[in-house]
């Protein structure tokens, strides 16, 4: 136990926000569990869901629900009851508060408002799945999770096309599959993928594929769906040296000629090298794209 929290202490009147497991429940640091112990009151996203967790440790605290839908309301009610002198933890699901989580809000007015906020750091999916997944991590890009709607998923891996670092996402099982399939779209077939599936858990498993061998493995199988994934994209290798507007136009061309005569257009229309675009059309663009 550390000297800043015996269990005997009160603990100043702050928000503490705690990191929770991910899925192995041994993933939690002694401090977390300490403050969660001694905090006056937790703020939970799903106040049964870390019931579970706080049984497990054996921790008898009264919970509040704090969700995407009530936390512009409850942020006033926790942030009286700090100011009166309470201590006060917030978890998630899973992970760490406010990655891809709730929570903005609350700490946001909190910094406002002059009240201390505590991190007590520990699991988050992001920094487990890079930690093991083989590609760069010197600088990384957190994307959370894409746009459902078809034209922004589109839009956003469009914006991505000529980013350098890794990229980071979190993904549905749901939605895996139409994700992939846009990344061949848009990315190209070639571009490296790393799949981090269950993490912390039994059926923990990493995937390295390339955009549509992974699209065409998720396909074999349902269970290949199943789970919780953190999808990597590996960055672009090299700038590119053709420019976004070239690249659009010579992919809208190849849908309807062949690649020699869609790469001769497209160098005339935005006064390019025809070579460079065919080139690109090989390396990029697969045989039968639509
Ligand atoms: N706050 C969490 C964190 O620190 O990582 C993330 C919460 S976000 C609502 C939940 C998403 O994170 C899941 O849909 C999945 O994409 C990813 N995730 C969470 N746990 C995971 C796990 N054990 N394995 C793989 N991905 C996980």
């Amino acid at each position: 136990m550390s000297e800043k929290t015996s269990l005997s202490t009160k603990l100043p009147a702050k928000l503490y926000i705690v990191a929770t497991p991910i899925g192995n429940m041994s993933d939690i640091t002694y401090r977390a569990i300490e403050i969660l112990q001694q905090v006056d009151l937790i703020a939970a996203e799903d106040t049964r869901h870390s019931g579970k967790l706080l049984s497990y440790y054996q921790i008898k605290r009264t919970m509040l629900p704090l969700h995407d839908h009530n936390e512009r309301k409850r942020t006033n009610v926790l942030l009286d009851k700090i100011k009166a002198g309470q201590s006060i933890a917030l978890i998630s699901d899973a992970g760490t508060p406010l990655i891809s989580d709730p929570g903005y809000h609350l700490v946001n007015q909190c910094r406002e408002a002059g009240v201390d906020v505590v991190p007590i750091p520990g699991a988050c999916a992001t920094i487990t799945a890079l930690s093991a997944a083989g590609l760069p991590t010197d600088r990384f890009l957190f994307e959370g999770f894409f746009p459902v709607k078809e034209k922004a998923k589109l839009d956003k891996l469009t914006s991505l096309i000529e980013e350098p670092r890794t990229m980071v996402f979190y993904e549905s099982p749901r939605r895996i599959i139409d994700t992939c399939e846009k990344i061949v779209k848009v990315l190209s077939f070639k571009r490296k993928l790393v799949i981090a599936r269950e993490l912390t858990k039994i059926f923990e498993s990493f995937y390295h594929l390339p955009a549509g061998e992974m699209l065409d493995w998720l396909k074999q199988d349902e269970d290949h769906c199943r789970g919780e994934f953190v999808l990597m994209i590996a960055g672009c290798e090299k700038q590119q040296a053709i420019p976004q507007t070239g690249l659009t136009t010579l992919k809208i061309l190849k849908k309807e000629l062949p690649l020699k005569k869609a790469a001769a257009l497209t160098a005339k229309i935005h006064n390019l090298k025809k070579n460079d675009l065919y080139k690109w059309g090989l390396e990029n663009l697969s045989a039968d794209e639509d």
